[in-house]
């Protein structure tokens, strides 16, 4: 016998359920019927393998041993939920009363939007910095309280595009600038009072051409050579008269 070369005992490509190496899951939408393929899973104590569906409809029914060699899959059921939405199992598929606290955060991690099925009194500052981290769409299920300044500032560098749901007096002038650095065509979402002269400014310096967004009678001379400063190709947006003026002067300062 040779010790240091074991014989495999089972095929680790090889689902211990329904024995195949590769298996679709077939669903139907209306008329339509999709289908993908399985990922082949294997966190559990016992190392085999399995896909993630057919492990699934075998712990569901409350089964907890491996349905190959019937040791324990993991040492609770919390934990073998917990490894089943970290290869991927939704958290809505999760029986609720084995959504423990990690759980949760495993799920939010992977995508932020789960925030929206975490309990209200679970949503904790932790979560949902999580959430906010790794989803643009995530800010609306933020319980009120925690809508602290520290998290809309975060949000909103994270995600400058959005600042619906906001509290209003949250909105400072920094977070606005973050908003119109990263996206100006949502302009119309800032404040009244922060849309400034300096606003503008640093707009017009995260792209020239956005000097067409900003109010024509905050248009100075000052303002359009920041614009063509930034891309020469905003000259376009200059009116005819002062265009050659600003040329002079930016090549001067060169
Ligand atoms: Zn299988
Ligand atoms: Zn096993």
């Amino acid at each position: 016998m040779n010790l240091f070369n074991p014989v495999k005992e089972k095929d680790e490509n090889q689902c211990s359920i329904c024995l195949e190496t590769t298996h679709n899951t077939t669903f139907n939408i209306g008329e339509q019927s999709f289908s993908f393929p399985s990922h082949l899973i294997h966190p559990f104590l016992c190392r085999h393998t399995f896909h993630d569906i057919c492990l699934y409809k075998w712990i569901i029914n409350n089964h907890t041993t491996c349905p190959y060699c019937r040791q324990e899959l993991a040492p609770n059921q919390s934990e073998l939920w917990m490894h089943m939405v970290n290869a991927g199992t939704l958290l809505e598929h999760v029986p609720p009363e084995f959504r423990t606290y990690d759980i949760y955060k495993t799920a939010v991690g992977k995508d932020g939007y789960n925030l929206s099925i975490v309990p209200m009194e679970l949503r904790n500052r932790e979560l949902c910095m999580l959430a906010i981290q790794n989803s643009g769409d995530s800010f609306k299920y933020v319980p009120e309280e925690l809508k602290t300044q520290e998290i809309c500032e975060e949000f909103v560098r994270l995600n400058g595009s959005s600042m619906e749901h906001m509290p209003d007096e949250l909105i400072t002038f920094n977070m606005c600038v973050d908003v119109v650095r990263q996206c100006g065509l949502y302009l119309s979402m800032i404040p009244p009072r922060h849309q400034t002269y300096e606003l503008y400014t640093e707009m017009v310096r995260s792209s020239g051409h956005m000097i067409c967004m900003v109010p024509s009678d905050m248009r100075d001379l000052p303002l359009y050579e920041e614009a063509v400063k930034q891309n020469i190709t905003a000259i376009c947006r200059v009116p005819e008269h002062i265009r050659s003026n600003i040329l002079h002067k930016i090549n001067s300062q060169e």
